[in-house]
């Protein structure tokens, strides 16, 4: 699960038992386990066994552990920046060939050559796509993501 649907939980130092971030995050009970044990899996949180007064058994306390929060987000990024760029360089490695219907898909030179630049979906000439947009695009969130990282 994404970690941003969590702030309940790490936008807090304080400790939180499961029932806590259920009724803060209106969340069924079994879900919260699941995700506390994923998190817990990947060392982003760390539990404290303490007993509730009140109902006289042991409970967890749950809280995030910052660093590795930071951490882990941090990698994520650096991941989704590695994508992009194998795409951004992918775009820019050949000239593709495209008939302008949206569902259509693109071809390479030699696959349009083959098909004598018809386009094997709808049966429309293909053109050369410049692709502009899409790498301007990609370039532009490349350089944000790049922007936040701290190096
Ligand atoms: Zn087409």
């Amino acid at each position: 699960m994404n970690i941003s649907r969590w702030p309940v939980l790490f936008s807090t130092q304080r400790t939180q038992t499961d029932e806590e971030i259920a009724s803060s995050t209106g969340l069924r009970i079994n879900i919260v386990r699941k995700v506390l044990y994923d998190l817990f899996g990947k060392a982003l949180i760390t539990g404290i066994r303490v007993k509730d007064e009140k109902k006289g058994w042991f409970v967890y306390r749950w809280r995030a552990r910052k660093d590795e929060v930071d951490n882990f987000i941090e990698n994520q990024k650096k991941k989704i920046v590695e994508r992009l760029q194998q795409r951004l360089d992918y775009e820019n490695s050949a000239d593709f060939y495209h008939c302008g219907t949206a569902d259509c898909q693109k071809l390479t030179f030699e696959k349009a050559l083959d098909l004598s630049f018809k386009c094997p979906t709808c049966g429309k000439l293909v053109n050369l796509s410049k692709n502009e947009k899409l790498k301007k695009a990609l370039q532009s969130k490349i350089d944000q993501l790049r922007g936040d990282l701290k190096h």
